[in-house]
C-alpha cells in the first residue's frame, strides 16, 4: 500500500516539470520570496538540455549553462524538489487556492542517505541499455542516472533487479531500501506553473527510414551523445561496426510536417541543432563528408542565418529534397533515395551513418493532472495559450500559467524567456490575490 503523508505542505507555487524551462521559473518565483515545490518525473534536474553537448548558435557548453542553474534551484532555501515523482488531482477551490497530490515513486535508495559514491553500481551483475546515453551502451541496475546528474543519488531499477543482495552489501550508507513504497504528499498551492516540455518522436514509427532496422541509422540525440564531452566513446562512431564514419547525412524533418505520423507541424529546433552537429562533427571528425537533406532551413532567431552559412562555408553539404526511402547495403552502407527538388529527378547517394533529425511532440498526460477543472489542449495538443499573443504563459485556468516547450515546439532561449514571463504572470496573480 502506498505511504500517505497525512499533514499537508503549503507552497506558493508548484512548477511541474524540472528542465531549463521549470528550474527558471522556479528559480525567479524563488527569488522574489515565494515558496516553490518542483515536481520533476525523472530521477534527475535538468531536462533535455543537461544531455546536450553544445547549444546553437553560439556553441557555448550546454552543461556549463544547465548546471549552475540546476545547482542553484537545488540548493535554495525557497524550493522543495521531488525528482521520480508526477502529481496528480490538482483541484481548483478558489483563487489562490489550489491542492494536489505529490506521488513519490520509490528509488529503492534512501536519498538523504546515498553519498553517490557509487559502490552499488560497481558491484551490481546485470547490465542494460542506459536510456540516459540514448541506448548506446548499458549501465547497471544499481545506477546513478549520469555524472551530473542532481541529485546525485543512486536507484535501482527494480524490474530488471535480480534481488541478488549485492548492493546492499557494498553500501556503506547502508542507503539501499528495497522496502521502499511509493509515498503520496498532499500539497496545496496558490498557482501553478506547467513546464512539462516535449518529447521526441519515436522513429520506429517512420518504417521508410528503417530505424531499428539498420543499426547505421540514429537518431540526432544519439550524435549529439557522442559529441558531449562525457561521451560514451571517445570518437564519433557508427554502431553496426564500429567504424568511424566518414560520409554522415541528416534527414531533416524527420517525423514533423507529416500528416501521415499525425505531427504537420514544424518542430522548430531540427535545422538549428542538425546545422550545430554538422559543425561539430567536423571538428572532431576533420575528413567526413556531412550532407543534409532538408525541405526549408527554418533559421529564424538571432544569429541562426549566420550560423547556415557558417556550416555552408564549413564545407556541409546541403541537398534540398524530400527522403523517401533509406535501405542498407550488405557492407552496413545506407543508400538515401531522395527527390532533388532543384533537379525535379529522384536520386540515390550513399553514406555509411545516416543520422535522423526527429521532431518532437506534446507531452501526454498533462489535462489528467486536472481534477474537476479543464486545462485545454490546443489541436497538436499542447497546452493552449488562451491569449498566444498578449498573454502567451495564461492557460484556460486561471492561476495555472505555462513555461517552455509544454506550449509548444521552442528552442532554449524562448524557453528561458518564456519561463521568466510565467513566473512574472505567477508572482502578479498570487500578489493581486493574497
Ligand atoms: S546507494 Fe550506497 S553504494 Fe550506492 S551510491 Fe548511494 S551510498 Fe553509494
Ligand atoms: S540487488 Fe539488484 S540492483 Fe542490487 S546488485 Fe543485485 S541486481 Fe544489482
Amino acid at each position: 500500500m502506498p505511504d500517505t503523508t497525512e499533514t499537508t505542505n503549503r507552497f506558493d507555487a508548484l512548477v511541474i516539470g524540472g528542465g531549463i524551462a521549470g528550474a527558471e521559473a522556479a528559480l525567479n518565483l524563488a527569488n522574489m520570496g515565494f515558496s516553490v515545490v518542483i515536481v520533476e518525473k525523472d530521477l534527475s534536474l535538468g531536462g533535455k538540455m543537461i544531455h546536450l553537448s553544445k547549444v546553437f548558435p553560439t556553441l557555448d557548453c550546454s552543461a556549463c549553462i544547465t548546471t549552475p542553474k540546476i545547482s542553484e534551484t537545488a540548493r535554495h532555501p525557497n524550493i522543495k524538489i521531488f525528482t521520480y515523482s508526477e502529481v496528480h488531482d490538482i483541484k481548483k477551490l478558489g483563487e489562490n487556492r489550489f491542492t494536489a497530490q505529490i506521488h513519490k515513486k520509490p528509488r529503492y535508495v534512501k536519498e538523504d542517505e546515498c553519498t553517490g559514491c557509487e559502490a552499488c553500481e560497481k558491484v551490481c551483475p546485470v547490465i542494460v541499455e542506459d536510456q540516459f546515453q540514448f541506448d548506446l551502451v548499458g549501465r547497471k541496475v544499481a545506477y546513478i542516472p549520469f555524472s551530473i546528474a542532481n541529485p546525485r543519488v543512486a536507484a535501482i531499477d527494480i524490474e530488471n533487479c535480480i534481488l541478488c543482495g549485492a548492493c546492499e552489501k557494498a553500501c556503506l550508507a547502508e542507503a539501499i531500501d528495497f522496502t521502499q513504497e511509493m509515498e503520496i504528499i498532499p500539497i496545496e498551492i496558490k498557482a501553478v506553473v506547467v513546464a512539462t516540455g516535449y518529447h521526441l518522436i519515436d522513429p520506429v514509427k517512420l518504417p521508410n527510414y528503417g530505424y531499428s532496422k539498420f543499426k547505421n541509422v540514429v537518431t540526432a540525440m544519439q550524435m549529439e551523445r557522442q559529441l558531449v564531452p562525457t561521451r560514451p566513446f571517445n570518437t564519433v562512431l557508427r554502431p553496426k561496426d564500429g567504424k568511424m564514419p566518414e560520409n554522415i547525412a541528416y534527414v531533416l524533418c524527420a517525423g514533423s510536417r507529416d500528416e501521415t505520423v499525425g505531427n504537420p507541424i514544424c518542430s522548430q529546433i531540427c535545422c538549428m541543432y542538425s546545422i550545430k552537429q554538422a559543425q561539430l562533427i567536423m571538428g572532431a571528425l576533420p575528413m567526413a563528408d556531412v550532407t543534409i537533406y532538408y525541405l526549408h532551413i527554418r533559421a529564424f532567431g538571432k544569429g541562426f542565418n549566420e550560423f547556415y552559412l557558417q556550416a555552408k562555408s564549413m564545407g556541409v553539404d546541403f541537398v534540398k529534397g524530400k527522403v523517401a526511402k533509406i535501405t542498407e547495403k550488405e557492407n552496413g552502407n545506407l543508400i538515401v533515395r531522395y527527390e532533388d527538388v532543384y533537379k525535379g529527378k529522384v536520386k540515390e547517394t550513399e553514406h555509411d551513418l545516416v543520422v535522423l533529425a526527429n521532431g518532437i511532440l506534446a507531452n501526454d498526460g498533462i489535462s489528467e493532472m486536472f481534477d474537476g477543472v479543464k486545462l485545454e489542449t490546443d489541436p497538436f495538443h499542447y497546452v493552449k495559450q488562451i491569449d498566444e499573443l498578449a498573454n502567451p504563459t495564461r492557460t484556460s485556468i486561471p492561476g495555472v500559467f505555462v513555461a517552455g516547450a509544454a506550449s509548444g515546439p521552442m528552442d532554449i532561449p524562448d524557453s528561458i524567456l518564456s519561463a521568466g514571463a510565467a513566473s512574472s504572470e505567477t508572482a502578479s496573480y498570487i500578489r493581486r490575490l493574497s
